[in-house]
């Protein structure tokens, strides 16, 4: 384990079971053999590389019964083996950890919390098997942060359908995916629902968001709906307001912590090795006082945001987590992120600018974390509401 995380220097990884180890680094084998080469020329080209991505399903990220052994849950594997997953795939990549994010945590975790249990077996057995992509819709062109009072997409009930019509914004994946959670407005009972719109559904528009210079390789789509028709068995009975899509993101947001956490210690790996081969003024630049303090803090960030995960991944096998815990955990581990692709990126001098260091990818990619999945300053309200009993959104 110590060789998988040399920079784990609290030796959290040891919660993990030898099963859960063991899909871990077979997931390492594939990141290095058939995700690595291809990530730069995608990144530049943005494109995402699916066909590298899909060789994780052969060590059974979501379903290899090496993750259930000895468990009781039969649709999730523990929260530690999901917290070390994002982390593995963050280290190497925060595209690929965010493409993985909105098909395995967000659209996977609408499908668990709202579907009944024959929609589960219908969808989420073909997500965790990659047959099917999923992703999550919510956010819209005029409501991003105050989407829970503002969703404006309607739902309208005639018969067994309903009629979706309004858009979407910024939704990862969504014009690949085959099936898409889309959050609507019930125009009689004014609650948000969830309808799940298949691919190829009449009046179901994607079209990728072009010239972005965060997470390029994963495509962010805009969507339209007009007219589309979703039978009522197609909507997911369980989603009844906003209270329901903050259950969702409870789980989800702690895994955007799992993400900044990878982030954080993948450009911190990348910055020790890159001040460790270059040389100036005929010594490493590793070897200076000034170069070393700010390794010291990248390392530090690393095992604070670390530490925010595995306990958050504690708290939730016991049931014991809210929205609080999440909301502080993504806001800690990317405001550390944030501060550590900038001090990585600064060490790497001109070569921090370009694709090969590695780090240009971290420092680009970080800036998307940083906004998604709440911001900065919604999360921070989300804990200033906590902490002081006051709500000080509006
Ligand atoms: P705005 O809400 O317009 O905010 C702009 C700024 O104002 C921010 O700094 C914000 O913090 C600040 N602000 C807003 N309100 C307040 C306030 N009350 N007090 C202080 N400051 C405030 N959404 C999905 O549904 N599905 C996805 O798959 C998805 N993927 C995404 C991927 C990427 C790369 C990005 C960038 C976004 C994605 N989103 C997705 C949307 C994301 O959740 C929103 O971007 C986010 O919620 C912020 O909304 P906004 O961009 O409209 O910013």
């Amino acid at each position: 384990i110590r060789e998988l995380y040399p920079e784990d220097v609290f030796h959290y990884a040891e919660k993990l079971t030898d099963g859960e180890l063991e899909v871990l680094q077979h997931v390492r084998q594939i990141i290095e053999n058939d995700i690595r080469p291809v990530v730069t020329d995608h990144w530049e080209r943005g494109k995402f590389p699916f066909e590298a991505f899909y060789k994780l399903k052969e060590a059974g990220i979501m379903n290899s019964p090496k993750l259930f052994e000895g468990r009781d849950e039969k649709w999730k594997a523990s929260e530690m083996y999901n917290a070390f997953l994002y982390y593995e795939l963050a280290r190497f990549d925060a595209s690929i950890a965010t493409f993985y994010t909105v098909h395995g945590g967000l659209g996977y975790n609408t499908i668990l919390i709202g579907g009944s249990e024959e929609q589960k077996q219908e969808f989420a057995t073909k997500v965790r098997n990659f047959e099917w992509q999923t992703c999550f819709a919510l956010t819209e062109p005029d409501h991003g942060s105050d989407i829970a009072g503002g969703l404006a997409t309607t739902a309208e009930r005639k018969g067994d359908k309903w009629i979706l019509n309004g858009e979407k914004r910024w939704i990862g994946g969504a014009d690949t995916a085959d099936i898409v959670p889309v959050f609507a407005r019930d125009v009689e009972d004014g609650k948000i629902k969830c309808f799940i719109v298949r691919k190829g559904t009449p009046g179901y528009n994607a079209v990728p968001i072009p010239n972005k210079i965060s997470l390029r390789m994963v495509q962010n789509g805009h969507i339209t709906l007009e007219n589309v028709e979703v039978p009522e068995a197609d909507r997911l009975p369980n989603i009844n307001g906003f209270r329901s899509v903050n259950e969702i993101f409870i789980h989800t947001r702690a895994d955007v912590a799992h993400i900044a956490n990878g982030v954080t210690a993948g450009a911190f790996v990348a910055a020790l090795r890159n001040t460790s081969e270059r040389e100036q003024f005929d010594r490493k630049l590793a070897g200076f006082q000034l170069v070393q303090e700010k390794l010291a803090r990248m390392q530090s960030n690393a095992t604070a945001a670390l530490g925010y995960s595995v306990r958050i991944a504690e708290l939730m096998e016991n049931g014991e987590y809210e929205m609080f815990n999440s909301s502080l955990a993504k806001m800690h581990n990317s405001l550390r992120m944030r501060e550590t692709v900038a001090l990585a990126r600064e060490v790497t001098g001109g070569n921090g600018i370009t694709l090969e260091s590695d780090v240009a990818r971290f420092f680009a990619d970080a800036e998307a974390i940083y906004t998604y999945e709440g911001t900065h300053e919604i999360n921070a309200l989300l804990v200033g509401r906590e902490i002081t009993g006051i709500g000080a959104f509006v």
